[in-house]
């Protein structure tokens, strides 16, 4: 304990300086160990005059990347051997039992959130110099916080708020209609005002109401609120759609779509209370995709996270496929999280359909009934190794007793059930054009 407590205030004369682009170890906010980090920025505390800088963690996602003070810095060599005399005085390795359980539940936060950039090499040249110089706009996170409706925010990412947003530590939302402000009470004098109380767009969703009074069910079986889902056209509520954008961009790590809303659909996820319809988080969709997809972006909000809403969208996705009569899969490369997400739901969904059809299927079979893809099929059959590659065919290899087991390793997952008879929803249809 000596040894932290001389760092955290021996920042005196002795304190090593260290420039933009070192390697350096930094004591993590999150959970008060040395993790190895670069640093992105510094500059000086004007009050006093001490320096400040903004890490990246090696190991650990972006939205983690941080301003500390200097005495949280330390070089890598130092910090490396005081750790091991450390671990070695305190008899074991407590250091790495700490960053797996850090990692397990940073791996909890991730599974609901998932984007989709795009590749820096797939752009048109224009784009990959503007790409270059968002990064370089991008790597340090501008707003720290939102207030949204009741909630509280802490933000992980820059988004490209306009000037003078966003300079602000703190913005305020009109949840309804996602307006931003830098000033509660200039927000409050906005609400006094905004008769919306749902997103600008149509309701197409809404579940079953609570079976709390029926007497079939026993023990008071906990229900989800109310949830309703809206389609928000970005071209008929294009302002409502980029604010949408700005918002989710303070989650997601890479996003390019802000301003340019026509082409793409929105699904608005909302839990209703007698006040009105809050948002949850949403999926965008392209109207007219040439690759098929039937998802761009999805975000669950941090509030809402770890109830199943990600889950929900992903499943969605699928039920409007199914409306159209096409597979669909999301746009790539997908993220890493965004990698898990949709490996879970794919694997839940594929397990039911073999399970429910005891007779042997083929891929396209299980593509056909779930909306899911062939290679995405493949993929996650390969994944629970039930799959077999014999004279250029894949097999399905699989006894129900496998299947079984597989279902129980994952029915602790949340799922909200989809009541289709409450989805009111027809495809897109492109306009004439006008003559
Ligand atoms: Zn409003």
């Amino acid at each position: 304990m000596a040894r932290d407590r001389r760092r955290e205030d021996g920042a005196g004369p002795s304190h090593t300086e260290y420039e933009v682009g070192s390697r350096v170890s930094c004591k993590a906010t999150f959970d008060n160990t040395y993790h190895a980090a670069d640093v992105i920025e510094r500059k000086t505390d004007p009050k006093s005059s001490k320096l400040r800088y903004y890490v990246h963690y090696l190991e650990f996602d972006k939205r983690l990347d941080e301003w500390v003070g200097q005495e949280r810095v330390a070089s890598i060599a130092k910090v490396a051997s005081a750790d091991a005399l450390h671990r070695v005085a305190s008899g074991g390795g407590s250091g790495e039992l700490a960053d797996q359980k850090m990692t397990r539940r940073l791996k909890r936060q991730y599974t609901e959130i998932l984007h989709v950039p795009a590749a820096l090499e797939e752009l048109p040249p224009i784009d990959q110099h503007l790409e270059k110089e968002h990064q370089e706009k991008t790597k340090v996170k501008n707003i720290q916080g939102v207030e949204l409706g009741r909630h509280e925010m802490d933000t992980w990412y820059y988004s490209p708020y306009p000037e003078p947003y966003a300079s602000c530590h703190k913005l305020f939302l009109c949840e309804y209609t996602l307006k931003y402000f830098r000033k509660k009470k200039t927000l409050l004098r906005h609400l006094a005002k905004c008769t919306l109380r749902h997103p600008a767009g149509d309701e197409i969703y809404r579940s079953p109401p609570p079976p709390a009074n029926d007497p079939t069910v026993v023990g008071g079986a906990v229900t989800n609120p109310p949830i309703s889902m809206f389609e928000v056209d970005g071209k008929k509520s294009k302002v409502y759609c980029q604010n949408l954008c700005l918002l989710s961009k303070l989650f997601l790590d890479h996003k390019t779509l802000y301003y340019d809303v026509d082409p793409f659909l929105f699904y608005v996820l909302c839990e209703k209370d007698a006040q009105g319809y809050h948002i949850v988080g949403y999926f965008s969709k392209e109207k007219n995709s040439a690759e098929g997809n039937n998802l761009a972006c999805i975000l669950t909000l941090p509030p809402y996270q770890r109830k199943g809403y990600g889950r929900f969208l992903i499943a969605f996705s699928y039920e409007l496929s199914k409306k159209e009569g096409r597979v669909g899969s999301p746009e790539r490369p997908l993220s890493d999280l965004g990698a898990v997400s949709y490996r879970s739901y794919w694997t839940r969904e594929i397990l039911d359909v073999l399970r429910e059809h005891k007779a042997s299927l083929s891929i396209k079979d299980i593509s056909d009934k779930t909306a899911i893809r062939t290679d995405d099929v493949v993929k996650t059959l390969e994944s629970l190794s039930l799959i077999k590659y014999w004279k250029g065919d894949h097999i399905i290899s699989v006894t129900q007793k496998i299947v079984e087991e597989h279902l129980k390793t994952i029915a602790t997952q949340k799922n909200i059930e989809i009541d289709l008879n409450r989805l009111h929803w027809a495809p897109y249809r492109q306009e004439p054009p006008k003559k």
